[in-house]
């Protein structure tokens, strides 16, 4: 330990990929980092069947064994693991400051001098029937992740936003059609964007929509659009359904103790992982909403470990 007992050196908060890489590479650096899982252990890959795009898996991942292998990686070295949340944090803004954590069950307080924040993001849902039930059954929040299981089918996304909009270029390239469905009467994307969706012929767009049913049993087969202009509604037959209408990171806990820009994501330096506050890193999703992948975040979560290292020798040599 780098300073007196029961003041930590480092706490990570998340159990995505990027809260358990920074365990792994904060462990082999001595830090004893002590990690909450939160409300989900292992993070969103817990809720998809194959992961594809992740380096070293030439057949794919099931996405919960992959988080289960990541714990198993953690487990090896020195990472006291809680099944724990976090409720509330007060931050210090001192230079080797103690900051304090504190627990959603037992209200305890953990304090510690380092903090990596990893509490991800969630995707925004429709609201609508079998939505959750046939996420990895057709239903997708990731067009680089998932696109290529509909490789010449028909698919939809959902969306009028630059999200939206990159989901459906890139969709447009692999898959045979692709229906855009905007709620609003037009699009909210930039215009460089708008141009080269209008220059796809094989996206079509329909306007002032709303996706009300999800038609299939065990897996997605098609939907039911409804048009609140014309009052009609129609079905299309696809096999993947993108819904892109937005994501929410996990930044409720430091809406008052860390800079956040204006969609709630922890704003870090460029190219780095620090924060508003000294001693605080922040990794994966919650600091970054134009990636957001696992290998991004496993990187990130790395990053995070290093530059806390380098924040707690500093502190001791000062
Ligand atoms: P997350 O995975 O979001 O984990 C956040 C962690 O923080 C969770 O463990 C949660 O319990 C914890 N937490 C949150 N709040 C608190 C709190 N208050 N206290 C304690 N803990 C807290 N990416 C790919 O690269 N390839 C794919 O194929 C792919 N497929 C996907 C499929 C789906 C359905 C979804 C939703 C996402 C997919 N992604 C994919 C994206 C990928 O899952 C994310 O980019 C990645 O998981 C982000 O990792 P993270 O560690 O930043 O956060």
């Amino acid at each position: 330990m780098l300073f007196k007992k029961k003041i930590h050196n480092c706490v990570i908060i998340g159990s995505g990929p990027a809260g358990y890489s920074a365990a792994i590479y904060a462990a082999r650096s001595d830090m004893n980092p002590i990690l909450f899982t939160g409300f989900q252990t292992g993070g969103q890959l817990t809720t998809t069947t194959s992961v594809e795009n992740y380096l070293g898996f030439p057949e794919g991942v099931n996405g919960p064994d992959f988080m289960k292998n990541c714990k198993k990686q953690v487990e090896r070295f020195n990472t006291k693991i809680m099944n724990e949340s976090v409720n509330h944090v007060i931050l210090s803004s001192k230079k080797g400051g103690i900051h304090r954590i504190f627990l959603s069950k037992t209200e305890k307080c953990i304090e510690s001098r380092g903090l990596i924040v990893a509490t991800g993001s969630r995707p925004k849902f429709l609201g609508i029937y079998k939505e959750k039930q046939f996420i990895g059954l057709g239903i997708s929040f990731c067009a680089t992740c998932d696109g290529f299981f509909h490789k010449e089918k028909n698919v939809a996304v959902i969306g009028g936003g630059d999200t939206a909009l990159e989901e459906a270029i890139f969709l447009a390239k692999i898959c045979k059609k692709v229906y855009l469905i905007v709620r609003k009467n037009n699009l909210k994307a930039s215009k460089i964007l708008q141009n080269r969706i209008l220059k796809q012929n094989n996206i079509n767009i329909l306007f002032c929509s709303n996706v009300t049913e999800i038609i299939g049993d065990n897996f997605l087969e098609g939907i039911k659009i409804f048009n609140h202009k014309s009052k009609t509604s129609r079905t299309v037959l696809i096999s993947g359904l993108f819904i892109a209408i937005g994501h929410v990171p996990n930044t409720e806990i430091f809406k008052n103790e860390l800079d956040l820009d204006e969609k709630g994501y922890i704003i870090v330096q460029k190219g780095k992982t620090i924060t508003s506050k000294p001693g605080v890193f922040a990794a994966g999703d919650v600091q970054d909403s134009v990636y957001r992948q696992a290998i991004t975040s496993a990187g990130t979560g790395c990053m995070a470990a290093l530059d806390l290292e380098k924040y707690l020798y500093v502190c001791v040599e000062e």
